[in-house]
């Protein structure tokens, strides 16, 4: 029987990760959608840096990558709107200026071995064997250094990551197995000679890693992991700040509402609903925020008098002191257990965490007269 084989890119692997339901609208659905600034933006600064190292023998000079750079800027059909487009513009323009002063002082440390490298892994399936994954990505540049090879990867983000954050990177994990499958002679003389680079063009700065043998054996398991998780999907929607990055906002079920154009009755009385119910969460915010205030001035009043009974003319206020076992109804749980072998009762007892006490605020709105009937509380 013809063994079957997965295919799957690193960007679909990442998309998932972001949200299941873009991964869906993208890679299943395959719905095309617009670029967005942001994504317009970054391509076409790759598209720029991918000319300029492509350039041989002789490398361009800063007016000559700028004006690749003009060349290929889109024009008629942009995303943006004319403010929008000066303002990106003029920041990539920033950014290619710095880029080309920074090259000049490392040109000397590397030669470029390959831009927008395309490469493929074959990932088995620990579980399964039989179960074979051709994970495939692109590259932006690979460069031949002194102490090796390095993969760099630029980022047009403005936030940075922080060095643990690359250090357990799933991209730079599977951009290191795509080059040793690409350029072996390089593993051979030692994976820790692979430095693994993310550029960060908007501030000029790179973090960089390395991978060691175990954490490649791991992310074979790690990537199964993530291809089981996205059979099983229900693709739901994960709303996060990368929203604004995501083509799919207008049709996706978070977001387009905020789109529709046209409001029938139900529509304008459903909105009229939501802003009633944020005015009274709001309210309860408020509310919530006063009511902290007097339980500290109540129990202050509590401990200065030591007791643990307030009154007031329209009810009183009883300060107790509760234990609370982690949502267990811990009768009905002891009953269980009796039920259980004396070693899984021990096993159980020692697993329990210890009682937390709590100390807690109780209103009763209930006129209290000194000697009247109701004195019985
Ligand atoms: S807009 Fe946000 S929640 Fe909706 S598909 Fe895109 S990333 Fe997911």
């Amino acid at each position: 029987m013809e063994q079957k084989i997965l295919r799957i890119s690193y960007s679909a692997l990442d998309t998932f990760k972001q949200c299941p339901l873009k991964y869906k609208y993208q890679v299943v659905d395959k719905i095309k959608t617009l670029k967005t600034k942001e994504a317009v933006f970054g391509s076409v600064l790759h598209k720029a840096l991918e000319w300029f190292h492509k350039q041989t023998p002789v490398s361009p000079t800063s007016d000559e990558l700028l004006n690749k750079f003009k060349e290929i800027w889109p024009k008629n059909e942009s995303v943006f709107s004319e403010d929008e487009d000066m303002i990106y513009f003029s920041e990539a323009i920033k950014i290619l200026k710095n880029y080309y002063e920074n090259y000049l002082k490392i040109k000397d440390n590397f030669s470029v071995l390959g831009t927008e490298t395309r490469f493929e892994v074959m990932l088995e399936n620990p579980q399964n064997k039989k179960e074979k994954c051709l994970l495939t990505g692109i590259i932006d540049r690979v460069d031949k250094t002194k102490e090796g090879i390095e993969v760099v990867d630029y980022k047009t983000t403005k936030k940075l990551p922080s060095q643990e954050d690359i250090h357990n990177s799933m991209q730079m994990s599977l951009y290191c197995l795509g080059v040793i499958n690409r350029w072996p002679q390089f593993a051979e003389k030692g994976i820790e000679n692979i430095k693994l680079t993310l550029y960060y063009l908007k501030h000029q700065e790179t973090i960089s890693t390395h991978r060691t043998q175990e954490q490649l054996n791991k992310i074979q398991e790690h990537v199964w992991k993530k291809l089981k998780e996205i059979e099983a999907s229900k693709f739901e929607p994960l709303p996060s700040v990368l929203c604004d990055w995501c083509g799919y906002k207008k049709i996706c079920s978070m977001w387009k509402h905020l789109y529709k154009k046209e409001f029938s009755i139900d529509d304008e009385q459903a909105k009229k609903v939501v802003n009633e119910y944020l005015a009274l969460k709001e309210n309860n915010t408020q509310n919530n925020k006063k009511i902290n205030e007097l339980k500290e001035i109540i129990e202050r009043y509590l401990n200065n008098e030591k007791i643990e009974r307030i009154f007031g003319d329209a009810g009183f206020i009883t300060r107790l002191n509760q234990i609370r076992t982690g949502g267990y109804d811990l009768k009905k749980l002891e009953q269980i257990i009796k039920t259980l072998p004396r070693s899984i009762q021990d096993q159980i007892h020692q697993a329990k965490k210890e009682d937390k006490k709590y100390t807690v605020i109780k209103a009763s709105l209930k006129k209290i007269q000194k000697d009247g009937q109701d004195q019985k509380i």
